[in-house]
């Protein structure tokens, strides 16, 4: 029997989930849940149907693993516990200050419910936590390094459409060629957020709005530009949807580390994404990770998990004999 599953959320990472669904043939779409009017909302699957989040208690025995794919600002800290009393469940939460207080919560509903919950999901956090962890693991005299993109971000694309005179706005951050090299030939510099990473921000202005003080608020914005070199170009709308509509983004998680008597050999450990697509990678991430969870639910365990917790093998649809054949 598959895996049935529900997807709370039909946005971004909801499509994305259902599109992943599509390559995993041991797991079947339940339903999508929405806060919306259900029949406003299109999805692709045929034959799958929309529910509204209020009538979730009825599906509580045709939804194995709820895939959770609201924003973390607002939706997640509420919806993942709430839904960790019915459906083991995953979620992409990604607030990092904030995952030990959602960890807590999700942790006491899915104890107190026989559920298992895996937070935090996704490849930052998510994949990229792990490989940090595990380079950690294995060279623990060494140094960390995480570059970010090229790719959208999404916040600093919001933070520029809020100033006065901008109508629409992409921000790529990018990360700084000389540092990446320096990193991969195994040295270990102490490098500044200026010189890992620069910020190029695409931006359509309001007619007539003026260009040099859009300009200058956005390179001089606290947090988000002040400390990284910006460059900012004004487009119009038509090139601004034709270049860069895309979701595209990625990056490096690299760990250098010495061994030997006298620290004589150097080591050099490098995970990369190049993603066209966010949250369709991250939605693929979710789906291997709910496999893990009905796996997880089938030894009988409870509670709440994070990557750090799964066991490689929970996430492969192939079986633990055929995997072991793929050792070498
Ligand atoms: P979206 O804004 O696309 O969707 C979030 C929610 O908004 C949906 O669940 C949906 O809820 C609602 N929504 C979506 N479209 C519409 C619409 N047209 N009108 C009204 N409401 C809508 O967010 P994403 O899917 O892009 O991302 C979700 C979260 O994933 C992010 O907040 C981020 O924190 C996290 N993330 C984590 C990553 C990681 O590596 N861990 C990577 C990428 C993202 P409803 O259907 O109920 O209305």
């Amino acid at each position: 029997m598959s895996i049935r599953i529900g997807i709370w959320g039909y946005g971004n990472l909801g499509r994305g989930v259902e599109c992943a669904l599509k390559q995993n043939p041991d797991m079947e779409l339940a339903g999508v849940f929405t806060r919306r009017d259900p029949k406003t909302v299109q999805i692709l699957t045929e034959g799958a149907s929309v529910y509204s989040t209020e009538d979730v208690e009825k599906m509580k025995d045709a939804v194995d693993v709820m895939i959770l794919c609201g924003g973390s600002a607002t939706d997640l800290p509420v919806q993942t516990p709430k839904c960790a009393q019915m459906f083991h469940v995953v979620d992409s939460f990604d607030t990092h200050a904030k995952i030990p207080e959602h960890f807590a919560k999700v942790d006491e509903a899915a104890k107190s419910n026989g559920k298992i919950g895996i937070i935090s999901v996704g490849w930052d956090p998510g994949m990229f936590s792990l490989n940090r962890m595990y380079a950690n693991a294995l060279l623990p005299n060494g140094k960390d390094y995480t570059f970010w993109g090229k790719g959208v971000s999404q916040g600093h694309s919001d933070a520029v459409r809020r100033i006065d005179g901008v109508k629409d706005a992409k921000q790529y951050t990018i990360p700084v060629d000389s540092a990446l090299d320096a990193v991969r030939n195994g040295d270990t510099p102490e490098l500044t957020t200026r010189q890992k990473h620069t910020r190029e921000c695409y931006v359509v202005a309001e007619e007539g709005a003026d260009q040099a003080r859009i300009e200058n608020e956005i390179k001089t914005m606290p947090n988000y530009f002040s400390d990284y070199d910006t460059t900012v170009h004004f487009i119009s709308e038509e090139e601004l949807k034709k270049n860069h509509s895309g979701i595209p983004h990625g990056g490096f998680v690299i760990r250098s580390g010495k061994t030997g008597w006298n620290e004589e050999n150097t080591h050099v450990i490098e995970y990369s994404l190049k993603l066209d697509s966010n949250p369709e990678f991250t939605s693929s991430v979710l789906v291997a990770y709910a496999r893990a969870a009905y796996r997880l639910s089938q030894e009988g365990q409870s509670g709440c998990k994070t990557v750090f917790d799964i066991a490689p093998a929970y996430l492969s649809a192939q079986s633990s004999e055929e995997l072991r054949k793929q050792l070498l």
